[in-house]
């Protein structure tokens, strides 16, 4: 049989932040296992990575933004269906935080017509410690006022990269 008919249960997952925090990487870093090639990437529009959780075999659909969320203009048909949203910021860019709230989150109530649907806030670049100006607490507190689970990551050194997916997957098949 196909390898990709092998698992248990299917998760649709996005992507969502400003340009340039770090999505696409994050997607990368995931699925690749390989740290070079780290260069600001075109769109991937999606990928699928099969993962044991829970002991579950789980399929995950990844969607990324393909740079699409410079116009803001993410259709709804990006939206639909998704079981888990990732919302990524960069802890050195301080307006791609605000942003989640001033933008993102109003996006998000706009589309996302899945009302069980599981969120992770994500502080990515943690790499760059010394150029940090958005704090873990500040990043604990946001994640609590819109109902998300929170970690801090480096899709650089792959830092808590496996643990943004496995977390958000396993909640998510928790809260069916
Ligand atoms: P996207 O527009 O949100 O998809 O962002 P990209 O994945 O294209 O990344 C934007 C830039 O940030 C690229 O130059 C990446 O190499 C860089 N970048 C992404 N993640 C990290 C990280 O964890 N640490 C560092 N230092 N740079 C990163």
């Amino acid at each position: 049989s196909s390898s990709s008919n092998n698992y248990d249960l299917s998760f649709k997952i996005l992507l969502i932040g400003d340009s340039g925090v770090g999505k696409s990487s994050l997607l990368v870093s995931f699925i690749s296992n390989s740290l070079e090639d780290l260069a600001p990437t075109i769109g991937v529009d999606f990928k699928i990575k099969l993962l044991a959780v829970g002991g579950k075999r789980l399929k995950l659909t990844i969607w990324d933004t393909a740079g699409q969320e410079k116009f803001r203009t993410l259709t709804s048909s990006y939206y639909r269906g998704a079981q888990g949203i990732i919302l990524v910021y960069d802890v050195m860019r301080r307006e791609t935080f605000t942003n989640l709230s001033d933008v993102w989150a109003k996006e998000l109530d706009l589309h996302s017509t899945n009302q069980d649907c599981v969120k992770m806030l994500v502080g990515n670049k943690v790499d760059l410690e010394s150029e940090r100006v958005v704090s873990r607490e500040e990043g604990i507190e946001l994640a609590k006022e819109h109902g998300c689970l929170f970690l801090e990551c480096s899709a650089k050194t792959r830092e808590n990269v496996g643990q943004c997916f496995e977390e958000l997957a396993l909640k998510s098949q928790v809260s069916k």
